[in-house]
């Protein structure tokens, strides 16, 4: 599943693509992903010039001449993959095609479709039901130690599952909660309204941390981030703890043989991995 790091890494990707540049043909191969698509969404796109491209928690939004934007979801499994031109057969999940005036063509391709696709008016945007209930941005300016010390202070939920809820921060994914948890060094047990003063000072660093040492590594494994074979945004990952129960911890010396090492729980039906010498 795409994690923020990666819907970054594509938007980065898309932009030398996309912006500034006109879409010519837009092919819709399917009514639906996830939800239905708008009504007349390729009539809407075709012809519609894109003037920039950002992204709000895991949504890419591709905003238009005209007063819309495209919003759109990778879900589980979507990909964007470019095609510097477009002549090369379709594969059967190619759902959505957008053609540029370069005659390249960005396919959205997703074998389980739940990814998502809307259009929307620009001015309307932060109001969209998917978006209006999102916390501040990770990597924006209204998230910081302090923000995040008011936002944890009435939470009797454990940390960990506070970090997923979106209000207190738009887009972590289990994933960069749990390498977050570790770098500040705190248990993802601890209950949230305890995380303030120096110890949210020291998570909400470590959240920006693990997402920007992401998007470094992201950036530096693609080429300009489009992969040889054109799809955008998707690498590998070295995490300190995510998916490594029982491995040696990358910070302790601890002892593997007297059951030392990264530990795995269940919080809200999530994994999580942590180290309990170094988490408290
Ligand atoms: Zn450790």
């Amino acid at each position: 599943m795409p994690e923020l790091p990666e819907v970054e890494t594509v938007v980065r990707g898309l932009r030398p693509h996309l912006e500034g540049r006109k879409l010519v043909r837009v092919l819709q191969r399917r009514p639906d992903l996830r939800f239905p698509l708008p009504e007349n969404f390729a009539e809407r796109l075709q012809g519609r010039r894109v003037l920039g491209i950002d992204r709000r928690a895991k949504y890419i939004l591709v905003r238009l001449d005209g007063g819309e934007t495209l919003l759109c979801h990778l879900g589980m499994s979507g990909r964007l993959v470019l095609a510097p031109n477009n002549g090369e057969p379709l594969e059967p999940h190619d759902h959505v095609v957008f053609e540029t005036e370069t005659g390249a063509a960005i396919r959205f391709n997703d074998a389980r479709r739940f990814g998502i696709m809307d259009l929307v008016a620009s001015d309307a945007l932060a109001s969209h039901k998917l978006l209006c209930h999102l916390g501040p941005e990770p990597l924006g300016n209204r998230f910081d130690g302090k923000t995040l010390a008011a936002s944890l202070k009435d939470r009797r939920t454990s940390i960990k599952a506070a970090l997923l809820d979106q209000k207190v921060v738009a887009g972590l994914g289990n994933i960069y909660a749990c390498e977050a948890l570790f770098f500040a060094g705190l248990s993802p047990r601890r209950r949230a309204y305890t995380v303030q003063g120096g110890r949210a000072e020291r998570l909400a660093w470590a959240v920006r941390d693990v997402l920007l040492r992401a998007i470094a590594a992201g950036g530096s494994s693609l080429r300009d981030y489009v992969q040889a074979d054109g799809e955008l945004g998707y690498f590998q990952h070295h995490w300190a703890v995510y998916d490594r129960e029982a491995q040696a911890c990358p910070d302790c010396t601890c002892d593997l043989r007297a059951g030392g090492g990264i530990r795995r729980l269940v919080q809200s039906a999530r994994s999580t991995f942590y180290c309990p010498t170094r988490q408290r």
